[in-house]
C-alpha cells in the first residue's frame, strides 16, 4: 500500500514535472518562433549567466526593431545603471535608451583614406563601485561617461575612454574631454599606430576636476585636467588635454632635464593633433580646433627650420635643453612632413623610453618613400 502510494506519488511528480517541462520548453519554442520574442528570450538568458554585454546587446537590438518596448528599455538601463557594457551593438547608435552621439573622424587621402565611427555617452551616469575612485587624489568621483570605438573586424563599439567629473557645474568640460580624448585616441592609433589601451583593454581615464591651478597632468594612462571652473580659450583645452594624451599614448622620449618637461612626447602630441585634426573633420568637437591649429602651425614652421634641408646634425640632439629638444621636435615634425605619419610612429616605437640621440638614428635609419 505503501509502496503502491509512493509509486503514485512519484509518477505524479514526474507527470507533473514532464508536463511543466514541456510546457516551458513549448513556450520557449513559440518564443524562438517570433523574432521579437527570441531576442527577449536571448536577452535574459544572458542576463541570467551574467553576461551583461551580450544581454544589453540583444535587448538593444530589440529596442531597434521595436522602439515602444519599455520593458527592454528598462532592462537596459537597469544594466547599465550596475555595469557598463565594455562593447556595445551597432543598434545602440539610435536604439538606445540612454543618451549618446554617434560620430565620425576620417583619416589618410584618395585610396587611403578610412573613416573612423565614434560613439560617446552623453548620459552623466551615477559611477559604480570601482569606477569612481581617483587612487591618485583620493577622492570619489561621483559622474561617468564613455567613448566607444568602432571595431569593424569584430563589428561592435569597444570602449576606448572614461570620463569623470565631481559634479553637475562640470559636465560640459567633462563631455568636451571625452570627446577630445577619444579623437586623440583615433589619431594616434590610426595614423601612428600608438594604442594605449593594448593590451589589456581598459580605457583611458580622464578625470575632471576643480581642485588646483589650471593645467593637465598626465599620470600612467590616467589624465587629469584642473581647475574646470576656470574658463579657457577653445584651443587651450584641446591643447592641455593633447599634450597629456601625448604623454600617455607615445612610447616615450626623455632626456630634456634642463627644461619644464623632461620628456618630449607632450610637445610633440600638441604640435600634431591640430593639424591632423583639422583633416579629420572633427566638427563635432566641443571646441573648434581652427585657433590652436593656426597657433601650432606656426610653431611648426618655426621648430622645421631649424633643421633646414641638410643633413642630420646629431651633436645637437646630445643636449638637455630647450635648443636641444626643438632640434629634435623640428626632425621630428620634419620627418612627418616628409615621410609621413605611420614613419614618424615607426620611429617613435624604435626608441621607447628613449633619448634624442636613439631617435636621431632611428630617423636616420629608417627608409624613405623615395627608397633612399
Ligand atoms: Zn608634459
Amino acid at each position: 500500500m505503501r509502496t503502491a502510494l509512493l509509486w503514485t506519488t512519484t509518477a505524479s511528480a514526474l507527470m507533473l514535472s514532464f508536463l511543466l517541462c514541456s510546457n516551458l520548453f513549448a513556450s520557449e519554442v513559440s518564443a524562438v518562433g517570433s523574432g521579437t520574442d527570441a531576442r527577449w528570450v536571448a536577452a535574459t538568458r544572458y542576463e541570467m549567466h551574467g553576461l551583461t554585454e551580450e544581454a544589453v546587446a540583444e535587448y538593444l537590438r530589440l529596442l531597434a526593431t521595436d522602439p515602444e518596448n519599455e520593458a527592454a528599455r528598462d532592462r537596459v538601463m537597469v544594466l547599465v545603471g550596475r555595469e557598463m557594457p565594455q562593447w556595445l551593438p551597432e543598434e545602440a547608435e539610435k536604439a538606445a535608451p540612454f543618451k549618446c552621439q554617434a560620430v565620425e573622424m576620417a583619416f589618410g587621402q584618395g585610396e587611403e583614406k578610412a573613416e573612423q565611427r565614434l560613439l560617446v555617452t552623453q548620459e552623466g551616469f551615477g559611477a559604480r563601485e570601482g569606477e569612481r575612485w581617483d587612487e591618485l587624489h583620493e577622492t570619489g568621483f561621483k559622474h561617468i561617461d564613455y567613448g566607444y570605438v568602432w571595431q569593424p573586424s569584430r563589428k561592435r563599439y569597444e570602449v576606448r575612454v572614461a570620463a569623470h567629473w565631481e559634479e553637475p557645474g562640470q559636465v560640459q568640460v567633462a563631455r568636451g574631454t571625452l570627446g577630445a580624448t577619444l579623437a586623440f585616441y583615433c589619431l594616434a592609433k590610426e595614423l601612428l599606430g600608438l594604442d594605449p589601451t593594448k593590451p589589456w583593454g581598459d580605457p583611458v581615464d580622464v578625470w575632471v576636476t576643480n581642485k588646483g591651478q589650471p593645467g593637465a597632468r598626465a599620470q600612467g594612462r590616467a589624465i587629469y585636467l584642473y581647475s574646470a571652473k576656470t574658463p579657457r580659450p577653445a584651443g587651450e583645452w584641446l591643447r592641455e588635454i593633447a599634450h597629456e594624451y601625448g604623454h600617455v599614448s607615445f612610447p616615450g622620449l626623455g632626456g630634456f632635464t634642463e627644461t619644464d618637461d623632461e620628456w618630449v612626447d607632450g610637445h610633440l602630441a600638441e604640435l600634431l593633433f591640430p593639424k591632423w585634426l583639422t583633416a579629420s573633420g572633427a566638427e563635432w568637437l566641443a571646441w573648434p580646433v581652427a585657433d590652436w591649429e593656426v597657433e601650432a602651425s606656426s610653431e611648426r614652421q618655426r621648430l622645421i627650420s631649424l633643421i633646414g634641408s641638410g643633413e642630420l646634425d646629431m651633436a645637437r640632439l646630445a643636449g638637455k635643453d630647450k635648443a636641444a629638444r626643438d632640434y629634435l621636435l623640428g626632425l621630428a615634425l620634419r620627418f612627418e612632413q616628409t615621410e609621413g605619419p605611420e614613419a614618424l610612429g615607426k620611429a617613435l616605437k624604435k626608441c621607447a623610453r628613449g633619448t634624442a640621440a636613439g631617435f636621431g638614428k632611428a630617423v636616420r635609419d629608417l627608409p624613405r618613400k623615395d627608397g633612399a
